[in-house]
């Protein structure tokens, strides 16, 4: 059976102004293959620049890719000229900030009732119970449908923007960074609302994040994206407990601890980081080379192929047998 969203190969380029002479185009997201199943989450995860949004706009159909193709449900969404209004009502989209995606001016019953009032004929009598339902779906109370954005607080936002995402019925939310703008008690309720309200509806989420402590919550599968490629990709524990590239790694030393072994781990392993860094000033190779601890002379003149690895992939010339410690930084390998 096919999965719900296919993505293959997918390339996009920004082209960049000049003035004298144009700079060479931009390559945001580079070769990238996905799939997510109907019901499931794929997170994919990264630091900015890395690509993710990119893919997400793509998927949206907010850009055009430069090549590859981008299927919902057997449907090319890279050939729609205009998008169809069927795809808006299928797809829909929750963003990370909640006081600029929602109209400030508008109440609450305007905001979530639009999408209803776009895509299908209901008299204003079952719209308004159709609001009420879906704001006590997201745990808002339905009398509150007269108020307007700023009375509310922002997790209580992002749950407005859930309600409108949710009001078509939508077999995937694209969501952007839906929890980085607040504040972390506020982050785990809307992640338990968005997984119960997946359990209940059944829908999709492709799950853009930066922080990969979180996206083991609420994803079946993880990829991880840097400078526009996948480096790995999988079950989301298999990419918590058993990862095999050393950017995971580094967005897992990322997250807070309060452990103090872990944070001696992480301080050892930052200062390797920055030994390899500044010997390995290059541009060809591995992308992640030049903050890479695991670096050796290969990585500096080849770029890893991406291999199967245990329900995954990875994209790293040491995987699958990478230590989980630097005991194989450049510097010690250059001098082997
Ligand atoms: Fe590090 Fe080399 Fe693997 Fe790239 S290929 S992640 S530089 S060990």
């Amino acid at each position: 059976m096919s999965a719900l969203l296919e993505i293959d190969n997918l390339r996009v380029m920004f082209r960049r102004p000049g003035l004298v002479r144009r700079p060479p185009p931009f390559v945001a997201v580079d070769d990238v293959t996905l799939r997510l199943g109907a019901g499931e989450t794929l997170g994919v995860v990264g630091e900015s620049g890395s690509g993710k949004t990119t893919v997400a706009r793509a998927v949206l159909r907010l850009l055009r890719p430069e090549s590859g193709s981008v299927r919902f449900d057997g449907h090319d969404v890279t050939e729609f000229g205009r998008v169809p209004k069927w795809y808006r009502r299928r797809v829909q989209s929750i963003f990370q900030d909640p006081t600029t995606s929602l109209n400030p001016s508008w109440t609450v019953r305007d905001i979530v009732g639009e999408p209803i009032r776009v895509h299908e004929n209901v008299g204003r009598r079952e719209l308004v119970l159709r609001v009420g339902e879906l704001l006590e779906q997201v745990g808002l109370d339905p009398a509150t449908d007269q108020r307007r954005p700023a009375d509310f607080s922002g997790g209580q936002r992002q749950r407005i923007g859930i309600a409108r995402a949710l009001a078509t019925r939508p077999e995937l939310i694209v969501c952007d960074e839906p929890v980085s703008a607040l504040d972390v008690s506020t982050q785990s309720t809307v992640v338990n609302l968005l997984n119960r309200i997946q359990r209940e509806t059944g829908v999709s989420y492709l799950f853009i994040g930066h922080d990969l402590t979180l996206m083991r919550h609420v994803s079946d599968r993880i990829a991880v994206m840097y400078r526009g490629r996948l480096v790995e990709e999988g079950p989301a524990e298999d990419i918590y407990r058993d990862h095999a590239h050393p950017y995971t790694r580094m967005l897992l030393d990322a997250a807070p601890t309060l452990d103090p072994e872990e944070q001696a781990r992480r301080r050892r392993r930052r200062a390797d980081s920055v030994t390899a860094a500044v010997m390995t000033e290059s541009s060809q190779g591995c992308s992640f080379a030049p903050r890479c601890p695991s670096a050796i002379e290969r990585c500096l003149t080849e770029v890893p192929a991406s291999r199967p690895r245990a329900g995954g992939s990875v994209g790293c010339h040491l995987a699958p047998t990478l230590p989980q410690t630097n005991s194989r930084s450049l510097t010690s390998s250059s001098h082997s």
